[in-house]
């Protein structure tokens, strides 16, 4: 193939490792590769042009304009980890067969093993269209795009209340900015955590001078080059200065269509990050794992994911192309964890909430914060905690302990409830 760039690693089972996407789980895959002695070479491809940073920091301290940007690695380290570190550059295909991926500077990279960790982008509102005040927030140019319009007294519509969207109104408000969060379910973050625990984020931010708007959803957009009012389905309209769509996110994977590589919520892979193509696998918010246990197949959009699948497919490249002989591979059985901050309140998620389960609200700790246990027919699934890290990290380690959904929710309240002192 022209212009290919084919590296021989002899005397280094994995050989060449490329990784796709020059974010968390990219990084993380490449750190974690060094760490457990992988010599080859190892290229990393950013279609960004800044060295990798954090993105949770972009809807909290960046937005704010507290910090410019928190790296995900120090620049000066880079060169300890001795990678062919390419930014700017976006791979537009991938040759399964013939083991290269093009990209568009024209060029191709051979690999024998290839990690994909390219993301996933944010949905947009096709009724913007090109209007200027509209955003969505993934990158730190979307983050710093965006506080440029967060002026005090300037009126924000976030459309969409998920977690970016309710992180990013909290965030403006501690700017002074107006908020308006327009939600088309009941209750803000409803989709995954349910209507009760959704009731109480909505008074939250009611409490802190937003304006929520729930069960209902944008028809229409006023303005030209720039959107001035919104028309809501419950036929109210709203003046805005400037619109945030937090609608959800739809998993970076066009480049690998008709690669054969499986494809459906993302990347489909196994248990320990392999697709169904030889030698790759994936990481991160675009990859939708088998679990060991359930068998079921779940994308995770968290950073804590992305950070535990980076080092189990690093160690499964290095397993698989070790041999028979070599150490058995690894899977991904983690619990899901996501936290979320706004206003003064840590938000930890475990488990795996759902709408229909039944929810239990407990306060606990002596600044009485709210607990939410989840359970489904008496199994205990997950918990949401506001601020009660100690009994959200308990939780975790009992669900993890009990993966074969054995965990009851009277065990869940036993470990988070007090004793009552012995008489
Ligand atoms: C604003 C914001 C706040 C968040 N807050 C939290 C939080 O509080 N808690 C939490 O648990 N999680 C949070 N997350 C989620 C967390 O940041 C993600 O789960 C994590 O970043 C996923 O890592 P990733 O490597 O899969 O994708 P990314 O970090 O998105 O990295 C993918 C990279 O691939 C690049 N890329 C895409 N296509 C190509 C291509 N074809 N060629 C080359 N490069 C490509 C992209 O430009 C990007 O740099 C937040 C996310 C955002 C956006």
């Amino acid at each position: 193939m022209a212009g290919l760039e084919s590296i021989d690693a002899p005397g280094d089972h994995a050989g060449h490792v490329v990784i796709v996407g020059a974010g968390l789980g990219g990084l993380r895959t490449a750190e974690s590769l060094r760490r457990i002695g992988h010599t080859g070479p190892i290229t990393l491809i950013g279609a960004e042009k800044h060295h990798p940073y954090d993105r949770p920091p972009l809807s909290k301290d960046v937005l704010r304009g507290d910090r410019p940007v928190v790296p995900l690695r120090q620049l000066g380290s880079y060169a300890e980890l001795d990678l062919d570190l390419r930014l700017g550059v976006t791979a537009v295909s991938v040759n399964t067969e013939g083991k290269s991926v093009a990209l568009d500077d024209g060029s191709d990279v051979g690999y024998d093993a290839l990690v994909v960790a390219t993301g996933a982008v944010p949905r947009q509102l096709p009724i913007f269209s090109q209007a200027s005040n509209v955003h969505v927030l993934r990158t730190l140019d979307d983050a710093d795009r965006l506080r440029g319009e967060l002026v005090e007294g300037n009126r924000l519509a976030v459309i969409g209340a998920g977690f970016i969207g309710c992180e990013a109104a909290a965030s403006a408000r501690a700017m002074g900015v107006e908020v308006v969060l327009i939600e088309l379910l009941p209750a803000p973050l409803s989709r995954v955590l349910g209507t009760q625990v959704g009731e109480q984020i909505a008074a939250l931010h009611a409490s802190h001078g937003v304006d929520v708007r729930t069960a209902t959803s944008v028809t229409e957009a006023k303005g030209t080059s720039r959107i001035e009012r919104l028309v809501l389905s419950d036929g109210s309209e709203v003046a805005v200065d400037v619109v945030l769509v937090g609608l959800g996110v739809t998993p970076s994977t066009e480049w690998l269509v008709g690669s054969g590589i499986e494809l459906g919520n993302g990347v489909h892979c196994d248990s320990g990050g392999r697709t169904s193509a030889a030698g790759v696998y994936a990481v991160g918010d675009l990859a939708c794992w088998e679990h060991p246990i359930s068998g079921a197949k779940t994308r995770t959009e968290h950073w804590t994911s992305a950070v535990e699948q980076a080092e189990v497919v690093a160690h499964n490249i290095i397993s698989d192309s070790s041999g028979p002989s070599s150490a058995e591979g690894r899977d991904h059985a983690a619990v899901p964890y996501v936290w979320s901050d706004q206003y003064d309140l840590k938000i930890q998620v475990v488990g795996y909430p759902s709408p229909d389960d039944d929810v239990q609200l407990l306060t606990v700790g002596k600044f009485n914060r709210t607990l939410a246990l989840y359970s489904r027919e008496g199994k205990f699934t997950a918990a949401v905690g506001m601020s009660t890290a100690a009994a959200v990290m308990k939780l975790r380690a009992l669900l993890q302990g009990a993966q074969d959904g054995s965990a009851t929710l009277e065990d869940a309240i036993a470990l988070v409830t007090p004793a009552p002192p012995a008489s």
